[in-house]
């Protein structure tokens, strides 16, 4: 960002924001519900030359002719004719904190390398868990940083970040205050998931491993409140379920919240384990067995979709028509990762799950917005526009909302605009 923008941008930043007669606003309204599911997946409250009015950070007014109480305030208007507005995007599930680079892995695996031959030239998730281990924490701030500026150039005004590359008391702690140092010092919001069941380190053995995280990570991460969520990668050879459920009731002891990774090769009982444990979302849900559809049916539980990862990895995409026919309301999150799916475009996650996982252009609108930050437990202040509700939106350039989808690979963001604030325009 160019110092005379950021200038510009401290200039506007203090004045109330008019978006001005907009041909489309997407407001995704919830009308007090935390989510959308089944049928309601596909309202997503379209309304026709509107303007949105938003005053100290929040939205005041959506209507068609500003009344003049507003009027005489000082305001920054922005001319939205022939544009369409959308609620923020949250991406509620990445590992953006890593350090290293394994393009040369990648190569090899589309060059035909199994996991293993991979595994031997020093690759995978260990790869970046030395080099995450080595890395100071203003490395890692300055990478993840720069991952979180890309990600708000695709229209993200939320997002959550998970640790996991650590896998020590200490490294876990190190990549969670970097996770809380973004919040800090970047203009959206960051929210710090603790993962340190994301694998196991090779210097422990497994029961060593989990006492740590029980009765080192967890207590300690709590004193210095550095996370909100806690999460595990419950699969066969990672955590088991009952793993999984002992880790989580540990967390909740201490006030995290737990969401989990989990069927993504095998159902191993890590949906009954999170619906126990009261899990705030259920994430990945690549490979989806009768009774574990019917555990999540009627749920308030999200299930938060990856369909990158099954693109990246080419693996089997979530079964999402089903889900929704169940009335299992859905997310979908980019798991920006640098092992199974190493990117932060959102809106490619969106055409993915329109052309591969079915979902139809409204759904998929939904499932990055209010859906989106029900899974993060915060649909009560972001996801829709709705006046009282956090000044987060959009402009795209197009007089249709379909166009994000339909003309694909290409970004018609115009302007990001975070709590009232403008704080990013693409080049058109
Ligand atoms: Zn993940």
């Amino acid at each position: 960002m160019s110092l005379l923008f950021k200038s510009f941008l401290n200039y506007i930043c203090s004045m109330n924001v008019l978006i001005e007669n907009a041909k489309q606003v997407i407001t995704c309204h919830s009308r007090g519900r935390k989510f959308k599911s089944g049928k309601n997946q596909s309202e997503i409250g379209l309304i026709n030359n509107h303007s949105i009015y938003i005053e100290n950070g929040r939205i005041k007014w959506i209507g068609n002719k500003l009344p003049s109480v507003l009027r005489k305030k000082n305001v920054l208007k922005i001319n939205a004719g022939n544009k369409t507005v959308l609620p923020g995007f949250i991406d509620s599930h990445t590992h953006l904190v890593f350090a290293g680079n394994r393009a040369d892995e990648y190569s090899m695996r589309i060059n035909g390398s199994t996991y293993e031959q991979i595994a031997k030239t020093g690759g995978g998730i260990l790869n970046t868990v030395e080099a995450v281990r080595k890395a100071s924490k203003n490395e890692l701030l300055e990478l993840a940083a720069k991952r979180v500026e890309s990600s708000i150039g695709f229209g993200v005004t939320t997002i959550e970040a998970k640790s996991g590359y650590g896998l020590d008391t200490v490294s876990e702690i190190k990549m969670l205050e970097v996770i809380n140092e973004l919040n800090q010092i970047l203009p959206v919001d960051v929210y710090p998931t603790f993962l340190g069941a994301h694998a196991f380190p090779k210097d422990k053995t497994k029961d060593e491993y989990i006492d740590e995280i029980l009765y080192e990570m967890i207590p300690q991460i709590a004193k210095k409140n550095l996370a909100i969520f806690i999460d595990a990668f419950c699969e066969r050879k990672y955590f088991s379920a009952a793993q999984t459920e002992k880790i989580f009731r540990q967390g909740t002891k201490f006030s995290l919240i737990p969401k989990l990774h989990t069927n993504q090769f095998y159902s191993v009982g890590g949906i009954q384990a999170a619906l126990k444990c009261g899990a705030v979302s259920v994430d990945h849900l690549e490979v989806m067995t009768a009774r574990d559809i019917k555990a999540l049916k009627g749920k308030s539980t999200i299930a938060c979709l990856l369909p990158g990862v099954s693109y990246f990895l080419d693996i089997p995409y979530a079964p999402a028509r089903m889900l929704i026919e169940n009335k299992v309301p859905v997310a979908l999150a980019t798991d920006f990762n640098p092992g199974s799916a190493m990117s932060e475009n959102i809106q490619f996650t969106m055409s993915l799950a329109v052309q591969l996982l079915r979902m139809n252009v409204e759904e998929t609108i939904n499932a990055v917005t209010i859906n989106a930050a029900a899974a993060l437990g915060v649909s009560h202040n972001v996801g829709s526009i709705e006046t009282g509700k956090q000044g987060d939106l959009l402009i795209f350039d197009t007089p249709n909302y379909k166009d994000i989808l339909y003309h694909f690979g290409v970004n018609q963001l115009e302007y990001v605009i975070k709590k009232g604030e403008v704080i990013h325009k693409n080049p058109l």
